[in-house]
């Protein structure tokens, strides 16, 4: 992990002062992070960076994780199924997991929680938490990662109990947040440009991508980096390349992913993917561990165009990820990702395969708007969706509400 001024090469020294002006309020405070994997998806890679950038700041972070059996994972799943628009039946005994987890995991967390000045609870599976913690000290804020603008009503009906005692929600986008009692921040994510998932690379570790997974690096390539999981489309993926190869026949396709702990329904989707995909030797189908940045990042810089054809996104990093390697993205016209891809700016945003195949075959016929298009969306992520933003508006909520009772706040 780099050190703060590391970043200053690529965001300005002024931007590194500010931080460390804006924490100064906080110094030796207590912040827990608690999320329900460390490894794998968007939210353990943003904690992965975060918190060691607010230790160094001064800001005493600590990051629990809590744990559950196959039942409680298959009721989160389906809360997450529910909160993107799916309709789903959770029976009651799952819920009642859930819950009876929630509270075993209050006792072993208790001693972290119950002090801490400000505790950061991600997304569903540890938001009853707070309810264990009756005697806590300090603000707890409700950090949403998911597409909650069209939620399925009785799931979010049964969760909102859960989150209504918070003191603050932290939300994406203008379009998730619901009524709530709290205030409620929007606060989109970010990736940390030195990570090894975002580094430049040398070159020979780039071109050695190619032996690796037999692309062939004289034809185009496009590539969507996502977990299995429907919402990311990894079958319309397939069609999209399918449909953009009558006209491009060279065409590879790789999509890489790989599981997440807390996430059980990635085989069955990979058993969709490779049915659709039909034995056809130029699409690549991987299973990444979860370490596998650089691979990753190296895909991202081989790849022509970077696809992320989600039916629902909280965000999606990838496509900032793919964005700052100077590659354009086609993106499914949803959620997040409508911040990310400025349509004709920064890629294309799509709502079918036919649509995506649209947009593939009309960049790689046109080299040079694929290439400008890769140039602005570099300046854009360098504007909007690099990891010392997002610390700055962390650093402001948390300063904003560890002074709820003063009018004015004095940043020294
Ligand atoms: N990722 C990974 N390996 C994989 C698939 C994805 O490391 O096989 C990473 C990806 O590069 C990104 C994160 O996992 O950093 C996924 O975050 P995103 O917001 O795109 O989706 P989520 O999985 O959180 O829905």
């Amino acid at each position: 992990m780099e050190s703060l001024h590391a970043y200053a090469d690529i965001v300005g020294h002024e931007v590194i002062d500010q931080l460390r002006q804006l924490a100064a309020p906080l110094k030796n405070r207590k912040v827990v992070h608690v999320n329900s994997t460390r490894m794998g998806g968007g939210v353990a890679e943003i904690l992965n960076k975060l918190i060691p950038l607010m230790n160094e700041l001064g800001i005493e972070t600590h990051w629990e994780v809590i744990s559950g059996n196959t039942d409680f994972y298959q009721c989160t799943k389906s809360f997450h199924n529910g909160l993107q628009g799916n309709t789903v039946n959770i029976p009651s005994n799952l819920l009642r997991n859930f819950e009876e987890t929630n509270r075993e995991n209050a006792t072993l967390l208790r001693p972290a929680l119950q002090d801490a000045d400000l505790v950061f609870i991600h997304d569903p599976q540890p938001a009853p938490l707070l309810e264990h913690i009756s005697d806590r000290k300090g603000k707890w804020i409700w950090r949403c990662h998911i597409d909650v603008s069209h939620p399925y009503r009785p799931v979010w009906k049964y969760l909102r109990p859960f989150l209504a005692g918070y003191d603050a929600s932290i939300w994406s986008l203008p379009d998730f947040a619901q009524t709530l009692p709290h205030p409620q921040y929007i606060i989109p994510p970010s990736i940390d440009p030195l990570s090894d998932k975002n580094i430049a690379l040398p070159e020979e570790e780039i071109s050695g991508i190619y032996a690796e997974f037999d692309i062939d690096p004289d034809r185009p390539l496009v590539t969507q980096i996502s977990r299995y999981d429907r919402f990311k489309d990894p079958v319309g993926v397939v069609a999209a390349y399918q449909l953009s190869k009558r006209f491009i026949p060279g065409l590879q396709l790789v999509l890489a992913g790989g599981g997440a702990s807390d996430d059980p329904e990635g085989e069955a989707v990979l058993d969709e993917v490779y049915a659709a995909a039909n034995g056809d030797p130029d699409i690549k189908i991987l299973l990444l561990p979860a370490d596998a940045h650089r691979k990753i990042n190296a895909l991202q810089r081989v790849s022509d165009i970077v696809l992320q054809k989600s039916t629902r996104e909280g965000f999606g990093l990838t496509v900032t990820e793919a964005l700052w390697k100077g590659r354009p993205v086609i993106g499914g016209n949803t959620g997040g990702i409508r911040l990310q891809v400025i349509n004709h700016h920064t890629g294309f945003l799509v709502s079918t395969p036919e649509g995506a195949a649209l947009r593939i075959r009309y960049l790689l016929n046109h080299r040079d708007i694929l290439e400008h298009m890769g140039k602005t969306a570099q300046e854009f992520v360098r504007d909007h969706f690099l990891l010392t933003r997002h610390l700055r508006e962390y650093l402001t909520l948390m300063v904003i509400l560890s002074k709820n009772n003063s009018d004015r706040i004095m940043l020294s």
